[in-house]
């Protein structure tokens, strides 16, 4: 079932991406496995998908243990600065930064282990209440703040776009974003790339690719519903 499911949706992303006039390989698949078991993520694993994305440190954790060495891990969820050091060095990327002290504890843990730690700055762009992530306009000051510190690397932006019914809805949300990461770009801040930009989720992946997302963040679509009260 995993695989048609997966099946599925690289048939949908080929199809955004060709509406857009896109290459499909600017636009990475990132199969979100969080609350999932480690045998469903062997089984995507073996459909020949290596990203993949929880939000939770202990359970990233407990299945990097498990599974193949050469899957890339992407941090996407909301990060405490004390649990840091069990993650720096281990993931390919972090999605959630949203302040400049959880920048400088990445930036001091990166430092401590001697690595580099690549990042995206979480934006809220709804200004949604219940969402992490920093207002649009706050962002070129941040990135500036963040850029100065060492062996941390800005490489673009994520953002959770709202709920809705209509993926159409979202668009122009994604397209904010996308004219957010020009604007940055024009800055020209050293140490600072805006190539990512991580958007799109089950319900919205397809308009986040028209809009220009390079990669994609889906769960549900792959691996169903998550069940919470286990
Ligand atoms: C859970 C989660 C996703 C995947 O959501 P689906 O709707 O199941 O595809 C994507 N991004 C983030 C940050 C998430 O927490």
């Amino acid at each position: 079932m995993l695989k048609e499911n997966l099946q599925s949706v690289e048939e949908n992303i080929k199809k955004a991406c060709e509406e857009a006039g896109r290459k499909r390989e600017e636009v990475t698949l990132i199969a979100v496995s969080k609350t999932k078991p480690v045998e469903m993520l062997q089984e995507i694993y073996d459909q020949d998908i290596r990203d993949f994305g929880e939000n939770k440190v202990q359970e990233m954790c407990d299945k990097m243990e498990v599974l193949p060495k050469d899957i890339k891990w992407h941090m996407i969820g909301h990060l405490q600065t004390n649990k840091i050091k069990y993650i720096i060095g281990k993931t390919e990327l972090i999605h959630s930064v949203d302040s400049l002290h959880l920048a400088q504890e990445i930036s001091k843990q990166a430092v401590k282990h001697n690595v580099q730690a690549d990042i995206l700055i979480e934006i809220n762009i709804a200004n949604e209440e219940t969402k992490f992530g920093i207002d649009a306009g706050d962002t070129i000051q941040l990135v500036r703040e963040i850029a100065e510190l060492p062996n941390i690397h800005i490489k673009g932006l994520m953002t959770i776009a709202p709920f809705v019914e209509n993926p159409e809805d979202n668009r122009l949300y994604f397209r904010r974003i996308h004219q957010l990461s020009v604007d940055i770009t024009k800055e020209n801040i050293d140490n600072v790339s805006m190539d990512v930009l991580s958007m799109g989720m089950t319900g919205d992946y397809m308009v986040a690719i028209e809009e220009g997302a390079t990669m994609v963040r889906v769960g549900t679509g792959i691996f169903g519903e998550r069940n919470y009260n286990k």
